[in-house]
């Protein structure tokens, strides 16, 4: 088939079969790559090659945004291919949110994946970790997850033919947009006693100790949708390659994803430039911010200083420091794909930074009032661009493509406390957050039930 799975520490490299399962390198404990024999495969000459499979939309493969790049991703025969109709989502530019970062017009983009079947970016990676499950015969699949995980997995499941999905949620740490699509889409759902990290830890258990097929970014099958991501954002642009690719920093499935889509789109000849790769954490899950940025760790050739890492989950295991964000979507200390997302800041010459609750509620607010419904977690990108483009590491006229990773409807409360006229909701929700103004507020107004007075107000 041309495509097998690689270990990605450049000193052990040991290959496997696609048909085996496995999380991590059996030798060296590593992160795992699909990687593909390029030389025996079709390759397209160029990308505008995708552009002909648009005339082939009654074909469900060729409709998806995540099939139509098959031959970028081929671990899979297309017939085989899972898929529910994702990837239909729009680069848009986005003049209002470009002059709220200080940008010029013309010049900022808005990836919006959620506009995905379950409203978030993680169905593109679900589609093809689905049918990497059905290939290799599970009957039934799980994940951890902050709840965009678990959605997409639980629509997944019934459409690829899985028994009844599993999903591991950490106790009140889900947003309802998310939960209720668990519920509603059938997967049992295990609410755990602890955070994201430990239902991570416990799935893994879980999964190894009954045979259960693991959905988690862990999973490389699932990073390979995701590069199509990158490929929708090129294509809007005609193929032509932006300055800056923005995004929100949680497992780091997305930035890993997207920074081997351009290792592999540069090494075929399919690009020539490749884009800059900035990564926003919530400040109060910021471990990447910090490992990158007050530690200096670096992929280094892949020879990543792992004492390092270990000395800084110590500590912070030491402190009992836990992740804390309105934005739950990356409300994660213990970022999964940590090692692959220093690989792609290293080959897209990256950078990496860290919003308040304040920034991103309020380019969330911004984002909305400009015409797109995102989450929490999505306008950190947006709020990190403000960064720097207020630092000049962005100029105000290159180009970026921000990703708004999830549907505005996934958190309905924080929207509500950010707009609304409850105090006391405002409170429970932001106040202890450190969010002391809401300055795009769009406050419902009060009026009696008279119209007169209503027309009074809207003269
Ligand atoms: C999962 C998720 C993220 C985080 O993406 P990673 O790939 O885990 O870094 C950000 N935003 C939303 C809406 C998500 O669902
Ligand atoms: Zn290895």
């Amino acid at each position: 088939m041309g495509a097998f799975q690689r270990c990605i520490n450049p000193q052990c490299q040991a290959t496997f079969d696609v048909s085996e399962v496995l999380h991590r390198c059996p030798k060296c404990g590593s992160l795992l790559d699909v990687d593909y024999e390029w030389d025996k495969l079709q390759v397209p000459s160029s990308l505008s090659h995708f552009e002909k499979y648009w005339s082939e939309r009654s074909n469900p493969r060729r409709f998806s945004g995540v099939w139509r790049f098959h031959e970028l991703l081929p671990f899979a025969p297309l017939e085989e291919c899972v898929t529910v109709g994702e990837g239909q989502t729009i680069l848009q530019r986005n003049d209002g949110v470009a002059a709220y970062v200080g940008k010029s017009a013309g010049s900022l983009f808005l990836q919006y994946e959620g506009l995905n079947p379950s409203g978030s970016f993680k169905d593109n990676g679900m589609a093809a970790g689905t049918t990497h499950g059905r290939l290799v015969g599970a009957k039934s699949a799980a994940c951890a997850s902050t709840g965009n995980t678990s959605a997409s997995l639980a629509l997944y499941c019934s459409t690829a033919k899985f028994g009844k999905s599993i999903v591991f949620i950490g106790s009140g740490k889900i947003a309802y947009g998310k939960l209720s699509q668990a519920l509603d889409y059938g997967a049992r759902t295990i609410q755990i006693k602890g955070d994201f990290d430990d239902a991570m830890a416990r799935v893994q258990e879980v999964s190894k100790a009954l045979g259960i097929y693991l959905l988690n970014s862990l999973n490389p099958f699932r990073l390979e949708g995701q590069k199509t991501i990158m490929f929708r954002v090129l294509e809007a642009l005609r193929w032509e390659v932006p300055d800056w690719i923005v995004v929100p920093g949680g497992n780091l499935g997305n930035s890993s994803a997207f920074g081997k889509a351009f290792i592999e789109l540069h090494k075929l000849g399919l690009i020539k430039k490749v884009p800059r790769l900035a990564v926003v954490n919530a400040a109060g899950a910021d471990s990447l911010y910090r490992l990158y940025n007050e530690e200096g760790l670096r992929w280094n050739g892949g020879n990543i200083d792992k004492a390092k890492i270990d000395a800084f989950y110590s500590q912070m295991d030491k402190e009992n420091r836990r992740a804390s964000t309105i934005a739950s979507a990356i409300e994660i200390n213990r970022p999964v794909n940590l090692t692959k997302c220093l690989r792609a800041l290293d080959f897209c010459d990256g950078v990496v930074r860290k919003v308040s609750e304040q920034e991103i509620l309020d380019a969330k607010a911004q984002i909305g009032a400009n015409g797109f419904g995102c989450e929490p977690a999505s306008a950190a990108s947006v709020a990190g661009a403000k960064q720097l483009v207020a630092e000049g590491v962005i100029g105000k006229d290159e180009r970026i493509a921000c990703v708004l990773t999830g549907h505005q409807l996934k958190d309905p409360n924080a929207t509500v406390a950010y707009h609304g006229n409850d105090r006391e909701f405002y409170e429970k929700i932001l106040g202890t957050r450190g969010v002391k103004t809401t300055e795009f507020a769009n406050r419902p107004i009060v009026v009696d039930n008279d119209v007169d007075r209503i027309l009074d107000l809207l003269k």
